[in-house]
C-alpha cells in the first residue's frame, strides 16, 4: 500500500477544504476503497473521513425522506420509515454484501463503490477505466459478470450496487456539496455509461461531496420487489436484479417503476419496459413485450449472452408476482 495521509473531517466545511487538496479521497467505511489501496489500484495521498457527518434519516416536509450520506446501510435497512414506505430499498440493500460489510458501508460510499470487473482488479491487464487509452481486456476476455447494455468498446464493466438499483427505480436525488454551494442530480443521472471515457463514472465534480440522498412521497411500497440472481446465495453480486415497483387499477398497470442491476455500466432504469407496461393490463404477455423492448438493444459479449434470458425471465417472473400480490399497505 502507498503511504497516505488520513483526516478526520470535523464538519461539512472541513470535509470540503480538506477534499479539495491535489490526491484527496473521501473516505466512508473503507469497505471498497481500501481494498482497492491495498491492491494498488487506488492511490489517495489522503484520506478525508466523512463517517462522522450527515448521520440522520429525516422526513422531509414533502412527505419523503432524507438518508445522509453517513449513514450505515444497515441503519437504512432497519429504519422503521424505510422498512415500511421504501421496502424495495430495504430489501436491495440487505440482499448484498454481508452483515459486517453492511455495518461498515455508508450510503455516500455504496453510491460510488467502483466495478468488480476482474481485468479493473489485476494491474497486469488492459483497463480503460485504470489507466486511460490502455485498452480494454475484458472485452475479448473472460466476461461473465459483464454488461449487455450500454457498453462501449472502451469499458465492458457493470456497476455492482444492489442498493443504487433500488434508488434508480424509487426515483432519488442525490445532494451534492462543492466548495462553491450545493446542488441536487436526479440519481438516474449521476453515473455514466462509459463512452469513450470509463474513467469518469459519475458527474460529480473534483472534491464534491455526497451529502444525502432523498426519497420522492411515493416509495411503491404496496407492490414492490427487489430480486437479485447471482451465482451464490448469499455474498455475491448480482448476475442480473430487477427492482420494481407496481400500481394496479382495476387490473390495469398504473405508475410502475423497473429498474435493473448487474447489466451496465450504471444502474438501469428500464424506461422502454415502464413505456411498454403503462396503462396497459397486468398479464403475463404484456410483461413478455416490455421485457422485449427493453432488452431489445442488449448486445452479448462472448461469454455473458445468458444474461440476455435471465434479465428477460427475471423481470417476467418479477412482474408476475407483484401483479399477483394483495396491497399491504
Ligand atoms: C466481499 C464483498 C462483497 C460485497 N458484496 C456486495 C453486494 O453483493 N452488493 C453490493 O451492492 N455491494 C457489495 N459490496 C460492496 C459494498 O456494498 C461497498 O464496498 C460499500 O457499500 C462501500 O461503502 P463504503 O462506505 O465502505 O465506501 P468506501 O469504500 O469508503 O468508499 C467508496 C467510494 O466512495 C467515495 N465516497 C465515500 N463517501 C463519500 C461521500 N460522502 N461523498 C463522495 N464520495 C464518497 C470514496 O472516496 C470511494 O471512492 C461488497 C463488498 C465486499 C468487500
Amino acid at each position: 500500500m502507498t503511504p497516505f495521509l488520513y483526516e478526520r473531517a470535523a464538519d461539512r466545511q472541513g470535509a470540503l477544504a480538506l477534499g479539495a487538496r491535489a490526491g484527496a479521497s473521501y473516505l466512508g467505511g473503507g469497505t471498497n476503497l481500501v481494498d482497492l489501496m491495498r491492491e494498488t489500484i487506488a492511490h489517495p495521498e489522503l484520506l478525508v473521513d466523512v463517517t462522522g457527518l450527515s448521520r440522520e434519516i429525516e422526513d422531509t416536509p414533502e412527505g419523503g425522506l432524507r438518508i445522509g450520506a453517513g449513514v450505515k446501510n444497515t441503519a437504512v435497512a432497519g429504519d422503521r420509515r424505510v422498512r415500511q414506505r421504501y421496502p424495495l430499498l430495504a430489501q436491495a440493500i440487505l440482499a448484498g454484501a454481508s452483515a459486517q460489510i453492511r455495518n461498515m458501508a455508508t450510503t455516500g460510499g455504496n453510491i460510488l463503490q467502483r466495478t468488480r470487473c476482474a481485468y479493473f482488479y489485476d494491474d497486469a491487464a488492459r483497463c480503460n477505466k485504470r489507466a486511460p487509452g490502455a485498452g480494454c481486456d475484458a472485452v475479448e476476455g473472460f466476461n461473465r459478470i459483464h454488461a449487455i447494455l450500454g457498453a462501449s468498446p472502451a469499458c465492458v464493466a457493470t456497476h455492482p450496487s444492489d442498493m443504487c438499483v433500488a434508488l434508480a427505480a424509487l426515483e432519488a436525488t442525490v445532494t451534492l456539496e462543492g466548495q462553491d454551494g450545493g446542488r441536487e442530480i436526479a440519481f438516474a443521472d449521476l453515473h455514466r455509461l462509459p463512452g469513450e471515457t470509463p474513467e469518469v463514472e459519475t458527474q460529480l465534480r473534483p472534491g464534491e461531496l455526497i451529502t444525502a440522498v432523498t426519497l420522492p412521497p411515493n416509495g411503491l411500497a404496496a407492490r414492490s420487489t427487489y430480486r437479485k440472481v447471482r451465482d451464490r446465495a448469499s455474498y455475491a453480486f448480482a448476475l442480473v436484479s430487477v427492482a420494481a415497483g407496481l400500481e394496479l387499477e382495476g387490473g390495469v398497470i398504473g405508475d410502475v417503476r423497473l429498474a435493473l442491476g448487474g447489466v451496465a455500466h450504471k444502474p438501469w432504469r428500464a424506461h422502454a419496459a415502464e413505456a411498454a407496461l403503462k396503462g396497459r393490463p397486468a398479464t403475463e404477455s404484456v410483461f413478455r413485450e416490455a421485457a422485449e423492448a427493453e432488452l431489445a438493444p442488449a448486445r452479448p459479449l462472448r461469454d455473458n449472452g445468458f444474461k440476455i434470458e435471465l434479465a428477460r425471465r427475471v423481470i417476467v417472473d418479477t412482474l408476475v408476482k407483484l401483479a399477483r400480490t394483495e396491497e399491504t399497505v
